[in-house]
């Protein structure tokens, strides 16, 4: 009794005979781009005229445009810009070119959940939001698998927005893996609570407590970086291979013990009920409109704590030590990446920023 979705349940021929336009060429759009060309789809790449990525997806044999156009020519318009840039792209180029029936889809549900984008009445609204990062979407495809992916629908105006929407899920490889099905609210409350509180928040702030609890008492930080932020990744491998009882069966009864103990005076009711602070924050729209006012505002408060971090002792000490670890294939953020908007800034800042969105990626 799956609630799933795979390629047998899905009707590929929902998109026959309709041009799918794919604005962005970033992370996910060059991942979709390919997969939906490979899968038989026509597809028309939309593109800033300056695009630098105009030449890369026409290396990859495709059609390559301006949003607007790219649009005019569409029976489905995937936005893949990022979420900030997604309002001004949409009602400068896509909506106004919107073709009658038109299915309007995203990659995740910021902007229509939270009324930044308001499509018409007689436009579909859809989404698929792969649960990955772009580079896995395309790689797994090429490998004959799939990357899982959430959908919903929001309007069904013509009758086809879920045969199409799905039909588009299949085209990316999703069907392989399973697609699931939810709401634009669900997938935009989870996917911020998510990367808040556990994924980048949580993590991040747990683990640079820990080396800086180390580093204070004394120890070398060298040590205090192997086992606060290297060692990480054998845990969470571990436990993305067999739960959280396969991790504590791998490691000694001593470091399962300790985990029992004190794990949950680390993560306690204060630590919860702070959780339930952000998820509320998140649910009733007051993270979104910060989050949209500090972008308007030329996110002064996002880059000051972007440079802060990117400076702090644990990236030194780690950068260091990566740097002998060939191995590890190390990867850092482009110069001008921490550049903080003010005095200084630079065109090539902003542009190497933007590139760090692809690399960062993979
Ligand atoms: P990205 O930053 O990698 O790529 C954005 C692309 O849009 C780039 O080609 C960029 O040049 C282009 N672009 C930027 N500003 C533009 C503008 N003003 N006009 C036209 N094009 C512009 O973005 P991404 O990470 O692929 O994210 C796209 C969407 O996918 C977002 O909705 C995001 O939430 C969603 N998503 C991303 C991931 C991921 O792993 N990256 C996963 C799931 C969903
Ligand atoms: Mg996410």
């Amino acid at each position: 009794m799956t609630k799933l979705i795979y390629d047998a349940d899905i009707d590929g021929a929902a998109l026959d005979g309709q041009t799918v336009a794919v604005i962005g060429y970033g992370s996910q759009g060059e991942a979709h781009a390919r997969n939906l060309s490979e899968s038989g789809a026509t597809v028309v790449v939309g593109l800033r005229p300056d695009s630098t990525s105009a030449e890369r997806a026409r290396e990859a044999g495709l059609n390559v445009t301006d949003a607007a156009s790219a649009t005019k020519e569409a029976n489905v318009v995937m936005v893949l810009v990022p979420d900030t840039a997604a309002p001004s792209v949409y009602h400068n180029e896509i909506e106004p070119n919107l073709q009658d029936g038109a299915l309007l889809m995203f990659a995740h549900g910021f902007n229509i959940h939270f009324g930044t984008i308001d499509p018409p009445g007689g436009i579909d609204v859809g989404m698929v939001a792969p649960k990955g990062p772009g580079h896995l979407v395309r790689r797994l495809y090429e490998g004959g698998g799939g990357v899982p992916a959430l959908f919903a629908v929001h309007r069904d105006a013509t009758g086809t927005a879920r045969a199409r929407t799905l039909a588009y899920a299949a085209a990316i490889g999703a069907g392989k893996a399973g697609i699931l099905e939810t709401t634009f609210a669900e997938e935009t409350e989870t996917d911020l609570f998510g990367e808040q509180a556990v994924l980048c928040g949580g993590v991040t702030s747990l683990v640079t407590a820990g080396f800086e609890t180390l580093v204070d008492a004394g120890y070398q930080p060298e040590l205090a970086y192997f086992e606060t932020m290297h060692e990480l990744k054998l845990i969470v491998d571990l436990m993305y291979q067999g739960g959280l009882a396969y991790m504590r069966y791998s490691i000694s009864d001593t470091a399962e013990y300790g985990d029992y103990v004190s794990g949950p005076r680390i993560v306690d009711e204060r630590v919860r009920a702070e959780m339930k602070r952000i998820l509320t924050e998140i649910q009733d729209g007051s993270f979104a409109k910060r989050w949209i006012a500090e972008g308007a505002d030329g996110a002064p408060e996002f880059r000051r704590m972007r440079g802060e971090n990117a400076r702090s002792r644990i990236e030194e000490v780690g950068a260091e030590l990566r740097s002998h670890m060939a191995f590890l294939n190390p990867r850092s953020a482009p110069d001008g990446w921490t550049d903080d908007g003010r005095a200084g800034s630079t065109p090539e800042a902003a542009a190497a920023t933007a590139a760090g969105a692809r690399e960062r990626a993979e």
